[in-house]
């Protein structure tokens, strides 16, 4: 397991971006990006990968993933990326990365379930326990299913920050920056080149 080092640049820039905490599928993407020294990968080994699946409860903690299984979760990321990409471009995303989602969708989707409990019914849909890392990527496709075709897939934006790469929901039209790390990183380059030219 990868112990977190907190002087690590990584985890200080690990603000939330927004629409993560409701889309699973939106921080899946998001765990691949830029900062000003270079690129991030938050899955970048199997232990990495097993704790974010962890963390979004959609693994349970005692199923190992193997190498094969961190590839379909990386595949699976990038094809969202994709995705997003053409639907915020009013585009249509490239055919594999549609196969890939959809293959994601069928491998392990979980039983419908109608539960019961004292607020009255509701639905608690049982992931596919025989295939829990599958079942893990059906929820994730499922999760940017339900983002994509639903009512706030018009805020889907990608940050303007220069190579950040990540994808947030906008709250407001004039947003521009998925956290205020990255529009302050702009403004300072900005200041920076203005001062430069003077
Ligand atoms: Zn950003």
């Amino acid at each position: 397991m990868r112990a977190v080092d907190h002087e690590a640049p990584v985890y200080l820039h690990q603000l939330p971006v927004p629409g993560e905490e409701r889309y699973a599928s939106l921080a899946l993407v998001n765990t691949r990006f830029t900062l000003s020294h270079g690129q991030v990968d938050l899955l970048d080994d199997a232990d990495a990968a097993h704790l974010w699946l962890v963390r979004h409860e959609l693994l349970p903690d005692r199923v190992a993933l193997n190498g094969r299984q961190v590839g379909r979760l990386l595949g699976l990321r990038e094809a969202l990326r994709a995705l997003f990409e053409a639907y915020a471009a009013q585009d249509r995303p490239p055919a594999e990365s549609l196969a890939t989602v959809n293959a994601a969708l069928a491998a392990a989707p979980p039983t419908p379930r109608l539960a019961w409990t004292a607020d009255g019914p509701h639905r608690a849909d049982e992931p596919d326990t025989g295939n829990p890392a599958a079942a893990a990527l059906s929820l994730l496709a499922e999760d940017a299913t339900d983002l994509l075709t639903g009512s706030e897939a018009a805020q889907l934006t990608e940050c303007a920050a220069q190579g950040c790469a990540r994808w947030f929901l906008r709250s407001h039209g004039a947003r521009r920056w998925c956290t205020t790390k990255c529009g302050n990183r702009v403004r300072a380059a900005r200041a920076y080149a203005a001062r430069k030219g003077r």
